[in-house]
């Protein structure tokens, strides 16, 4: 029975397009294709779905590409693009969404994180009905530092935006055909792709599962990497940063101005204080420290402003976030890879 129904008489296929970033993954990749072959009869009997794997090559050093032109030649489940360089993860994914032709669109790791084992859950609520079927990560296996960071950072962010941002949920997610375009259709640059996701709205559900190690190879996002998607992920969906900054110079100011007021009246009132035991003392650290505190306060403030003006300045630019060098051979299955929507 097919998902899409009957129009006329005729069954109609739904197709379903994998879209998987890959840099520098030639270690992991020939146990993705056999996982995802043989994870993929199950949905074509199950759901019947038509299926495809678009890789996108986000300038990969290693075998990568060779690795996918053959599969390609072998397989036409699988297809590839090439960015013209290294663009980063969130990029690579922002162009499989923009190439892939899929009633559904399911975004995946390379890495076998997000196991092929388990599509079909995220199959089964799409046809139950909801448009995003995102994974919410339950276990990691990761240290207990990193652990702890995206653990308080997920609880951060959903508490900073002013729609609801699932918790503990990244980018691996099932989404139709109507919310990527709804995300397509999204002007900026500098996409976090699983914020946007969240904020296009419509059907969504969570599926919970315990996330595995690598299957092979090695992680592509050091701290520095992690960090800056973190950032991003703050400053794209909340202004609230830029607010704590106003009060932060709000209430410095009213803690100089009172000191100012005190410091004349210990003046003016010199007799008077000194009864009280407020005479006015060699303050010299008093005065070093209170200036380097208000620079350092002035410094974190303008950092913050910076952080928006810096991408305000990348959002005008308005370059692209990707740049496709080339494309494996023209798939088959009604999918088509060559025209960009
Ligand atoms: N990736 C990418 N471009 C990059 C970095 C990573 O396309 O610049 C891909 C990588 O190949 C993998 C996915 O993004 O498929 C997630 O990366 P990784 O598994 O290294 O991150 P982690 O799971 O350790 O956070
Ligand atoms: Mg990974």
């Amino acid at each position: 029975m097919s998902f899409l129904g009957v129009i006329g008489k005729d069954l109609v296929m739904a197709t379903l397009t994998i879209v998987v970033p890959c840099y520098n993954e030639e270690e992991v990749l020939p146990e993705l294709f056999q996982r995802i072959n043989a994870a993929a009869p199950a949905w074509e009997k199950d759901f019947g779905i038509s299926w495809q794997v678009l890789c996108i090559d986000d300038g990969s050093r290693d075998k990568t590409w060779e690795l996918l032109q053959t599969q390609s030649q072998k397989d036409s489940h699988w297809q590839a693009l090439r960015l013209s360089r290294n663009f980063g993860h969130q990029p690579a994914v922002t162009a499989g969404l923009a190439h892939a032709k899929g009633d559904a669109v399911l975004v995946i790791d390379a890495d076998l994180q997000d196991p092929p084992e388990i599509f079909g859950e995220f199959i089964k609520k799409w046809r139950e009905g909801f448009q995003v079927v995102y994974a919410v990560r339950t276990k990691r296996k990761e240290n207990w530092f990193r652990k702890l960071c995206y653990w308080g950072y997920y609880r951060l962010l959903a508490k900073l935006a002013d729609f609801k941002m699932p918790l503990d949920s990244g980018d691996f997610a099932l989404i139709d055909r109507k919310v990527v375009d709804a995300m397509n259709a999204l002007p900026e640059h500098g996409r976090y792709l699983r914020g946007l996701r969240a904020w296009v709205g419509f059907k969504q559900i969570g599926v919970i599962y315990e996330r595995p190690a690598r299957a092979a190879g090695y992680t592509k996002y050091n701290l520095r990497r992690s960090f800056n998607l973190a950032l991003n992920g703050i400053f794209s969906f909340s202004k609230l940063p830029l607010r704590v900054v106003t009060s932060l110079g709000f209430w410095t100011s009213i803690i100089a101005f009172l000191g100012i007021i005190f410091t004349l009246l210990q003046r003016i009132f010199a007799e008077e204080f000194a009864f009280w035991g407020l005479s006015p003392t060699p303050g010299y650290a008093t005065i070093v420290l209170s200036v380097l505190f208000m620079g350092g306060v002035q410094l974190i403030c303008l950092g913050v402003i910076g952080e928006y003006v810096g991408r305000v300045y990348d959002e005008v630019k308005g370059r692209p976030a990707f740049i496709v060098a080339e494309e494996t051979s023209k798939p088959s299955l009604g999918f088509s890879t060559d025209s960009a929507r």
